[in-house]
């Protein structure tokens, strides 16, 4: 039963907020409302009065309660190189990602890490995700299966390399559409589930692989794309060529199918005027991952020509290269990465990019985002502070948006207090993490 009243200080968004403008007035902002959530597991009603009697209630007075954020880019795979030292992108991948992503050919390691990383994602207020396993086909069974589970809106798929990886790490064209096929007819459209074609990019497919990705997509409408774009200049350089052909590493995915408005390519830092021209026209968007691109030292990414252009930008947290599967600490960086542009992006910006923003570009605009009347309740409760020096800062807050992106700048794991999928109390604080209190709802 997933039936109950929900009090807090409920926060989402009705449209896109301008980069640049605090008082945008695309937030919508209901403190100490309810949120009724229905035994169907989706968002009911919102409303200032109490309910009736029978609906069960739980308040949080003076907590947030977001929509779940939407982690568009995140490895599986690479918990264990989090925070791994020394290296920019293809040498981080030599050294510390290609050996751990070598572990999930074992079927029980893969599960185990899949139940571990998607726990990890709703202990952080993350509760859909688009997601890389490994190249093992066992890897994407096991991510899928504990997805299938949770309840949870996951899009994931094997990861396509045939070339220019160690041995174990490879697969060829003919054994690579077979597993395709084989995990497309048993998990895409099952549960929440999705399947997203998974060339890991450019440089570690053969032209013989990207064409055959391309018919997939051809083929089977519905499904999604995931790679990854011009996130550092050796490897643009590389990409380039080992495909004279294209005009832009980005022209290499159009030229096999692989561009279109269910495609979501990570990073895009290296682009030009064109290369946004053709993101527009295909319907494509970015995962921007601003804390692996300061951590990799990859590069700052230009959200406002994104946005001139008219190409959607989400968010992600490009775990291992980023260093958190918090949301809050990755777009904290997104601040960041702008700031060192000489730019600006407010709270308001940030925080939808990564809930109703990431919806639409993954054209689940009517599933979750957002907090509105028959939204699946992938619902997150926030502690607004988790110390007295957060709590001063709260507490002489000027405005909305003061509060907010001070909030934005110094929340993490520590500050959710309760995360629910379709209505589901997948986690709450103190139980899932024995360190921290528990969190007490007061008496309605
Ligand atoms: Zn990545």
């Amino acid at each position: 039963m997933t039936r109950l009243a929900l009090q807090g200080d409920l926060l989402d968004f009705t449209a896109t907020p301008a980069l640049d403008d605090p008082s945008d007035p695309a937030v919508r902002y209901r403190p100490g409302h309810w949120l009724l959530i229905g035994d169907d597991g989706r968002i009911a009603g919102v409303q200032a009065e109490p309910p009736g009697p029978d609906w069960p209630r739980e308040c949080h007075p003076g907590r947030l309660v977001l929509p779940g954020f939407v982690d568009t880019h995140v490895h599986s795979a690479q918990l264990d190189v989090l925070g791994a030292y020394g290296t920019a992108l293809l040498d981080w991948l030599a050294h510390h990602t290609f050996p751990a992503e070598q572990r999930m050919a074992d079927p029980a390691h893969a599960a185990r890490m899949s139940a571990l990383f998607l726990d990890g994602l709703f202990a952080a207020g993350t509760t859909a995700a688009m997601v890389f396993p490994t190249v093992h086909k066992a890897s994407a069974e096991a991510l899928f299966a504990a997805g299938l589970a949770r309840g949870m809106r996951l899009i994931a798929g094997k990861v396509l390399m045939d070339r220019h990886a160690p041995e174990a790490l490879r697969d060829d064209v003919a054994g690579a559409e077979r597993d395709c096929v084989d995990l497309i007819d048993r998990w895409h459209g099952r549960g929440r589930l999705a399947y997203a074609v998974t060339p890991r990019f450019a440089p570690t497919s053969s032209e013989a692989q990207l064409a055959m990705a391309g018919g997939l997509l051809a083929a089977r409408p519905g499904l999604y794309v995931q790679t990854h774009l011009a996130e550092n200049t050796d490897e643009v350089r590389w990409a380039r060529a080992l495909f004279p052909a294209a005009r832009s590493y980005l022209d290499i995915y159009r030229r096999f199918g692989l561009l279109g408005p269910r495609t979501m390519l990570a990073h895009g830092i290296w682009l030009d005027d064109d290369d946004r021209r053709l993101l527009h026209d295909a319907g494509a968007a970015i995962a921007h991952c601003p804390s692996s691109n300061l951590f990799l030292g990859s590069g700052l990414f230009d959200w406002p020509a994104a946005r001139a252009a008219g190409v959607a930008v989400t968010v992600g947290s490009d775990v291992g290269g980023g260093t958190s599967l918090s949301m809050p600490r990755t777009l904290a960086d997104g601040y960041k990465v702008q700031a060192l542009a000489g730019r600006r992006v407010t709270a308001w910006a940030l925080l939808h990019a990564a809930t109703r923003g990431a919806a639409e570009a993954l054209g689940l605009g009517a599933e979750i985002g957002t907090l509105a009347p028959g939204q699946v309740a992938d619902v997150v409760v926030w502690d607004r502070s988790a110390s007295p020096v957060e709590a001063r800062r709260q507490s002489v807050a000027r405005d909305l948006h003061d509060a907010m992106f001070a909030w934005l700048t110094l929340a993490d794991e520590r500050h959710v207090a309760s995360t629910r999928v379709a209505g589901v109390e997948r986690f709450r604080r103190g139980h899932s993490l024995q360190t921290h209190a528990d969190v007490s709802a007061d008496p309605c």
